[in-house]
């Protein structure tokens, strides 16, 4: 098994430079936009019905209805290219899944009607120790443990058969169905998605990027 920590700072790294070519991307679409011979700066604050301030209102404009757009269609993209890989049954994922919730704080969110906790608390109960949620995946909790920031609590759901076979395939939730449904999560190598991760990795990791600077413009702006 390859180191993890290493594997997670490739990410990094590869995130950081692709962060930095995505928000010269954006910026020279803000420029393309800018009035001929105007020299203010995006983030000043215009007065209504400035030159300034329709410049604004065009770039938030091109960030809801073109860019957010672009987004959301990649985004698919990639969740349907995930459908040519397939399940290999390593069963890592009903055996250990983490949350930065714990049991009772997940009950308590499945009641108020969270979709996501109310599946999750119907399969998943939570390991007596962590030392037990260890020996499944040693290299993942030192990982989580030297870069996560607050408590990660850890479960594992009973339905799992002891020949790794889930006893209740065919009424498994959605959130076992779609797994992983999010190329940026760190995934075991036995994973049967582990090569779609990371062929679309590159390509998640500047949407991501993209809703980050999206969102930090629009802040400034407003
Ligand atoms: S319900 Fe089945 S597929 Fe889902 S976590 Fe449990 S054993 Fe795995
Ligand atoms: S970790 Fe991947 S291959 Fe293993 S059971 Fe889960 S989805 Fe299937």
């Amino acid at each position: 098994m390859k180191d993890l920590n290493s594997v997670y700072s490739n990410m990094k790294k590869k995130y950081r430079e692709i962060f930095q070519k995505t928000v010269n991307a954006i910026q020279s679409r803000i420029d393309a936009l800018k009035p001929l011979n105007f020299d203010g700066d995006i983030f000043y604050s215009y007065e209504e019905n400035s030159v300034g301030r329709q410049w604004q209102n065009a770039v938030v404009d091109m960030f809801e209805n073109d860019i957010s757009h672009e987004i959301y269609r990649k985004w698919q993209e990639i969740i349907s290219y995930r459908e040519k890989y397939n399940c290999k049954g390593c069963a890592t994922c009903c055996n250990l899944a983490c949350s930065e919730f714990s049991p009772k704080e997940l009950e308590d969110k499945a009641k108020t009607g969270d979709n996501f906790a109310k599946q999750f608390t119907s399969i998943f109960i939570p390991y007596e120790t962590k030392e037990d949620a260890e020996k499944i995946y040693p290299e993942y909790l030192k990982l989580l443990s030297e870069n996560k920031d607050g408590e990660v609590y850890f479960y594992h759901c009973p339905k799992l058969t002891d020949c790794k076979r889930c006893s209740d395939y065919e009424n498994r939730p959605d959130i076992c169905r779609h797994f992983p449904d999010n190329p940026l999560d760190i995934l075991p190598e036995s994973c049967g998605f582990y090569e779609w991760k990371k062929e679309v990795e590159p390509v998640a990791m500047m949407l991501h990027a993209m809703v980050e600077i999206l969102e930090y413009y629009k802040e400034k702006i407003k």
